[in-house]
């Protein structure tokens, strides 16, 4: 066999384009690009209006059975797909978040795709690229510092000290913060106060810029951050503190979306990152918009399985940014499927029918799920090198069965060679128009209930359940107007349940809801089922021990 590149070689040895020229095969004027570098640019606000007009390309969103430690691949079939349809000739973009640093530095891997499907360049994707993350870190915390320093100028607004919710962040994994208090130290330094940090990607700041549609939507979201409360429990907004403004200023450039190039050389949108679980968990609605005005096909990636991501991309994303998507696209492993047939991770490159037929539920339910919402889909079965040809077969049979195509894909092995049937396939597929876009419920059913549809009909659930005080947290909600919200389920993503271990399709199980989240500025309200963690730590042994740079200057050790 071939030996096996690793990530960071296969893009280190691309012949990436200048931005222009990548810009140009989308007819973006040169001087509509704000370029960073040679191979990043941001496109021009004035540019972005300037295109509202023309008539939307097709929207086909990557989405994935339930993850696995096996990996699925969405990114990188993202990435693939992408050059695939430029391939076959077809006029293709493609939209995908942005890394957070954390994880960079914890767990080895990068998220700018894999093997000969990946965006460059994938250091700057993985690390600073534009400068986006911390245009939001800032923001989020001139609203902290802005909030303390109201309380120390004498809380006119009369905050209730222990019910001061807004929190800081940082783009790091560091547990050491997750609670603390601040404001030691005596009477110059203010009122101490309990608090924490999370990182910037669960920031609700970070999933507003994704929501907005523009400048004055995103001024007008984020003056409508709920802080804190008073003691009679009224909300205090980031209105009231006067930070929207100044926030605005400082996102003013993160909201403008940035384009790289694949390893091919085709356009690719990364923009926002926002946490798939007590977030929504896909890039920016600006980027998706600007992108389907721009080319024929927009291919995007939404976080973890399809009954977060793409229930998530579908009842929050499109229902607010009115994105009517085309074809879905449901990546499966081989390795995954056995996974979820009870199969081990260390024995996962053997052959097992048996456990590949038993783990085919998890794929099945996906399947039902997604054409729930009217988007007809196609099974990407992204090929890894242990996968038998009897494997292969039978997943290809089994969704048969539903009516569904599964196409093998090679992208990461052969780059856009390796995945032209798919390309076939899903351009067909969009262009047939017969996809009926529904979200799965309406605005106006009550808070509750929305989440028990998502339960049911999502997740297989007999019931979703809460305490007296999670119910009435819902019903408040209600009463202060927020009853027309979508709900963002935070659960894990292993299982279609609240227990990570529970694999394949479990039924009859309930989804206890802890606790309920307002984002009043996003406009949804978060439902946290199970521990959901939005300050990660860093492992035992953090990636960042072996990170340096060699005698060249070029960065080893970090993918
Ligand atoms: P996701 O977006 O679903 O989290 P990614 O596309 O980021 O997954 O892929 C996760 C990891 O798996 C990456 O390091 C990528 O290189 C690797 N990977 C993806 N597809 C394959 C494949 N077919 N064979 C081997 N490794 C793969
Ligand atoms: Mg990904």
């Amino acid at each position: 066999m071939a030996e096996v590149k690793s990530d960071i070689e296969i893009a280190r040895a691309a012949s990436p384009r200048p931005i222009q020229e990548i810009g140009e095969k989308l007819a973006i004027p040169p001087e509509s690009l704000v370029p960073f570098g040679h191979d990043k640019a941001k496109l021009s606000a004035d540019y972005i209006s300037s295109i509202n007009g023309r008539p939307d390309g097709k929207l086909i969103l990557v989405t994935a059975i339930s993850p696995t430690p096996a990996g699925e691949g969405k990114t990188t079939t993202t990435v693939g797909l992408g050059d695939g349809l430029n391939r076959i000739g077809k006029k293709a973009a493609i939209c995908i978040r942005e890394p957070s640093l954390g994880p960079c530095f914890g767990m080895k891997g990068g998220a700018a795709g894999g093997g000969y499907a990946q965006v460059i360049p994938m250091e700057d994707i993985n690390l600073h690229f534009t400068g986006d993350f911390h245009a939001i870190t800032s923001a989020n915390n001139l609203l902290s510092a802005m909030v303390d320093n109201h309380v120390y100028w004498g809380n006119g607004l009369e905050f209730d000290m222990r019910r001061i919710v807004w929190r800081r962040v940082m783009d790091m994994n560091d547990r050491a913060l997750r609670e603390i208090v601040c404001s030691l130290g005596g009477v110059s330094n203010g009122f101490p106060r309990e608090g924490g940090f999370d990182i910037t990607v669960a920031s609700e700041v970070m999933a507003i810029l994704c929501l907005a549609t523009d400048r004055e939507d995103l001024r007008r979201r984020l003056g409508n951050i709920v802080v804190g409360y008073r003691r009679d429990r009224s909300p205090v907004t980031a209105r009231e503190i006067k930070a929207d403004g100044a926030m605005t200023v400082l996102l003013d450039q993160a909201l403008q979306p940035n384009l790289v190039q694949t390893l091919e050389n085709n356009p690719a949108f990364i923009h926002g990152g926002p946490f798939a679980n007590i977030a929504h968990g896909c890039n920016s609605v600006i980027a998706t918009k600007t992108a389907l005005k721009l080319a024929d096909y927009v291919v995007t990636e939404a976080g973890f399985g399809a009954d977060l991501g793409a229930e998530k991309f579908f009842d929050i994303k499109c229902r607010k940014a009115g994105l009517h998507p085309d074809a879905a696209v449901i990546v499966a492993t081989i390795r995954a499927i056995k996974h979820h047939g009870g199969v081990a991770k260390e024995d996962l490159n053997t052959e097992n029918l048996e456990a590949l037929d038993k783990g085919l539920a998890n794929l099945g339910r996906h399947l039902r799920n997604v054409a729930k919402f009217g988007v007809p889909a196609v099974v990407g079965i992204n090929r890894f090198l242990s996968d038998t040809e009897a494997e292969i077969q039978a997943v290809k049979d089994y969704c048969a069965e539903f009516g569904v195509e599964a196409v093998l894909c090679e992208h990461w092995a052969k780059g856009s060679a390796g995945v032209e049937e798919l390309a076939h396939k899903v351009a067909a597929l969009a262009d047939d128009g017969h996809a009926q876009f529904r979200t799965l419920y309406e605005d106006s059913m009550p808070l509750w209930d929305k989440l028990r549809t998502v339960c049911r009909e999502i997740y297989g659930a007999e019931d979703a359940i809460g305490d007296k005080k999670v119910r009435q947290q819902f019903a408040d909600y209600e009463a202060a107007g927020y009853g027309h919200f979508p709900i963002c389920v935070a659960k894990t993503q292993y299982s279609f349940s609240t227990d990570p271990n529970l694999k394949g399709a479990p039924s009859d199980h309930v989804v206890p809801v802890r606790e309920a989240r307002l984002s009043a500025g996003a406009e949804f309200i978060v439902a946290i089922c199970g521990e959901i963690m939005t300050m990660p730590g860093l492992p035992r042994t953090p990636a960042a021990e072996h990170i340096g740079l060699d005698e060249n200057g070029e960065i080893v050790g970090l993918f």
